[in-house]
């Protein structure tokens, strides 16, 4: 028996983020959940948009990303599901709306407070992870290295990351667009 399973608490989490990029921090994140839930659920929120500057990646190009980091971090991938869900304009039924597109779960996962609330108000139990250098590897930052042209995001990416980035032009994409959002 893994060691580590005895430790397994709970037997689906939900770990809501836009991850726009997916970064290095979210990647600790996923390894530390993997150690409180046996399957771990990967919702790609505000799937709806993207080509503007906050959310510059589809959720189809993020979906990608997401899962070539964690082969490239040796991740178990039969632990994983990644699933992209459009927002809504309720936020009172948000944590229930999930429902629609995730199997059933019993723990939410999130630093966001509002997330954090939103889960606890519709009755599941809450994981709040550690922050890894929260003011070190954040998105808003890469973005922000990117439309000022400094190449130095790329050492707060996955090596995946940096690579599908290039591959469609992302960090042109964020600079085109930024006149017109
Ligand atoms: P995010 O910025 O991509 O972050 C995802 C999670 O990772 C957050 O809990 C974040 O905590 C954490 N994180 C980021 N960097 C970290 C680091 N270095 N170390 C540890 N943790 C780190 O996304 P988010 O804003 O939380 O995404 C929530 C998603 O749910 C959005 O798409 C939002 O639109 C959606 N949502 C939708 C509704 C609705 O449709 N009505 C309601 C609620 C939420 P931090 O908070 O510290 O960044």
């Amino acid at each position: 028996m893994d060691p580590e399973s005895i430790e397994r608490k709970y037997r689906r989490g939900v770990f809501p983020g836009r991850f726009q990029p997916f970064h290095l921090g979210h990647l600790e994140v996923v390894k530390w959940a993997l150690k409180h839930v046996e399957e771990l659920a990967i919702v790609i929120g505000t799937a709806q948009e993207s080509h503007t500057v906050v959310n510059p990646f589809t959720a189809g190009e993020r979906i990608i990303m997401i899962r070539e980091s964690l082969k490239e971090g040796n991740i178990d991938l039969s632990r994983i599901l990644i699933i992209p869900v459009p927002d809504i304009l309720m936020n009172s039924v948000w944590a229930s709306y999930l429902r629609l597109f995730v199997p059933e779960f019993d723990v939410g996962i999130s630093r966001n407070p509002l997330v954090v609330r939103l889960f606890k108000e519709a009755g599941y139990s809450v994981l709040v992870p550690p922050s890894f250098e929260r003011n070190k590897y954040s998105s808003t930052r890469i973005r922000k290295m990117m439309i000022a042209g400094d190449d130095a995001w790329r050492s707060y990416v996955p090596n995946a990351v940096s690579r599908i980035i290039d591959m469609i032009d992302g960090v042109k994409r964020i600079r085109e667009v930024i006149g017109g959002d």
